[in-house]
């Protein structure tokens, strides 16, 4: 299999769109990728033809619908190589799965265990933690990250003891692109007797990922960054962890029986998927997944890995310009800054050319503390990006530094 970026291209409909008078240069897809006519269409057939709610109805469209919904689980099962489909539990995103692992893992927790994230984390691998050491007296360690962007695994292991009980650390730094080197520090985590979730926001659009060969205990992702729609994503966890947690919310569908004075809990993965669903973000993204199957998925790496090169290449040619989180490890992030410019300003100016990049602190302050800066400017990839859209990027941020300059 190959990887032809022109046919990918015209599957997405928004790429055609002009800002202004500029056609579209999507480079955001670290905040969310575009979707695919498919998945539109599995949204708009499924309020069409398949509409009525889930696991409860005899009718007709409720068996269609929890057919499609449950079909959709098990194409994420397969994608993830999950063991059961039941450890693919349906979730708004990224930022609820931390949070239902920190209300239900921590119900477990005492005062003095311990957790243990990085200094990469997006600020939602971070607050749900403190939340955890005001109300339980948990201590919450840091891993450092050192000046190209990587974190200090030799500090990791010293911060490792029998008290810490997780590690909850980011696939791939959404500020930097930096991707972390988890197996090791998975395996380190596991010596002593700590669990493990994955924040796997940033790294399923780019390439595949096996749970199992991986180990870890729960790994977490956004839909909407793997071309899927938003307000849906998945927590895997392994049937084992997952059975140990207390529920996180309390409604329909997680009960098996309930009386005013006890209720019983339904089994995985309905213990934690209390109330209506997002039906159709579920079904969509089992859709967008499907879509993806279809890739050959080293190609799309191989292209992604060479408009990393080609764009880094030509901006540093650009004066003053300085790129944070140069680690060899990277995938197709790069964040920088340019002497004396600020980066809302670039941002603007190069959005009046059409060209659509993230500025800002990312959602992840303390690296930005860390570097003594405001924030980046940041472009990301996707497959469907192309060497044009890296020209016009480059053309029009020396535009723009020429007018601010
Ligand atoms: N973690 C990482 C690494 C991210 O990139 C993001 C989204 N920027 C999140 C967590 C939060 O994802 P969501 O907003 O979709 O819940």
């Amino acid at each position: 299999m190959s990887f032809d970026v022109a046919a990918v291209r015209s599957e997405f409909p928004i790429l055609k769109e002009k800002i202004g008078k500029y056609p579209l240069v999507y480079l955001d897809n670290g905040a969310t990728t575009q979707k695919p006519q498919i998945v539109i269409d599995a949204i708009c057939n499924y309020y069409t033809h398949q509409n009525a709610n889930i696991h409860r109805g005899v009718h007709h469209l409720s068996q269609v619908s929890t057919e499609a919904y449950e079909t959709a689980r098990t194409t994420i099962q397969k994608a993830i190589n999950a063991t059961h489909n039941h450890e693919c539990i349906f979730t708004k995103g990224t930022t609820d799965g931390i949070n239902l692992i920190a209300h239900s893992f921590g119900k477990g927790l005492e005062k003095g265990d311990e957790i243990i994230i990085s200094a990469l984390e997006h600020h939602s691998n971070i607050v749900p933690w403190q939340f955890l050491v005001e109300e339980k007296g948990v201590l919450l360690k840091v891993i450092p990250m050192l000046q190209d962007g990587s974190l200090d695994f030799d500090a990791f292991l010293a911060l490792l003891s029998a008290k810490t009980k997780l590690l909850s650390i980011t696939h791939i730094s959404n500020a930097l692109g930096i991707i972390n080197p988890i197996e090791k520090y998975i395996e380190a985590a596991h010596k002593v007797g700590a669990k493990v979730l994955i924040d796997a926001a940033q790294s399923l659009q780019h390439f595949a990922i096996d749970v199992q060969a991986l180990d870890c205990d729960f790994m977490v992702f956004s839909g909407h960054k793997i071309f899927g729609p938003t307000g849906v994503g998945i927590l895997y966890g392994k049937e084992v962890e997952l059975n140990a947690l207390p529920p996180y919310q309390g409604g329909g569908d997680m009960i098996k029986t309930v009386t005013f004075e006890k209720t019983t809990y339904n089994e995985l993965p309905h213990k934690f998927e209390a109330g209506t669903p997002n039906i159709v973000g579920g079904i969509a993204l089992g859709t967008a997944f499907e879509w993806r199957n279809k890739l050959d998925l080293k190609a799309v790496e191989a292209h992604e890995n060479e408009l990393l090169a080609i764009t880094t290449e030509a901006l540093l040619k650009i004066d003053g310009l300085k790129i944070y989180g140069d680690a060899p490890n990277k995938s197709s992030v790069i964040s920088f800054l340019i002497d004396g410019l600020h980066p809302y300003d670039i941002g603007t100016l190069l959005n009046q050319q059409g060209v659509a990049v993230r500025t800002g602190h990312h959602c992840t302050q303390p690296i930005m503390d860390y570097y003594h800066i405001p924030g980046t400017i940041r472009v990301s990839f996707s497959l469907y990006n192309t060497k044009s859209d890296v020209e016009s990027l480059i053309t029009a941020l020396k535009k723009a530094v020429k007018m601010l300059k």
